[in-house]
C-alpha cells in the first residue's frame, strides 16, 4: 500500500479539506488531532490549513491560531504563523511544547 499525496487526485484533496473544515467548525482542535480525526499523517495537516486559510477568505471567515506554548518557562510562539509545531522553545531549549489551536473566527476580528 503506497500513499503518495502528490499523485492524489484533486478532488480527494478537496473532500478532506472539507473534513477538516467540518472538525474546525466543531471546535478548536490541534493539528495531532485533525490527523487523527481525518485520517492522514500530523506532517501533512499543515499545507491543507495553509490551502484552507486561503479560501477560507472568501467565506468571511479565516483560521485563527492559538500560538504554541513552552510548557516549561511559558514562551508563547505569538510571531509564528506557520501550522506546524515547532521543536524547541527559543527560550529554555525546552523541548515540551504545547502544539498550536486552530479555530474558526470571523474575518473582521483581526489579530492581536
Ligand atoms: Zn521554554
Amino acid at each position: 500500500m503506497v500513499e503518495r499525496s502528490d499523485t492524489e487526485p484533486r478532488e480527494q484533496n478537496q473532500t478532506l479539506r472539507q473534513s477538516i473544515l467540518d472538525c474546525l467548525e466543531e471546535g478548536p482542535v490541534t493539528a495531532r488531532e485533525l490527523s487523527g480525526l481525518v485520517h492522514i499523517r500530523e506532517k501533512d495537516v499543515a499545507p491543507h490549513l495553509e490551502h484552507l486559510e486561503k479560501s477560507l477568505r472568501r467565506s468571511g471567515k479565516r483560521l485563527a491560531i492559538e500560538p504554541a506554548e513552552c510548557l516549561q518557562c511559558g514562551f508563547r510562539f505569538e510571531k509564528r504563523r506557520r501550522f506546524t509545531k515547532p521543536s524547541a522553545c527559543p527560550r529554555c531549549r525546552c523541548q515540551r511544547i504545547d502544539p498550536p489551536v486552530f479555530r474558526l473566527a470571523p474575518q473582521d476580528q483581526s489579530p492581536a
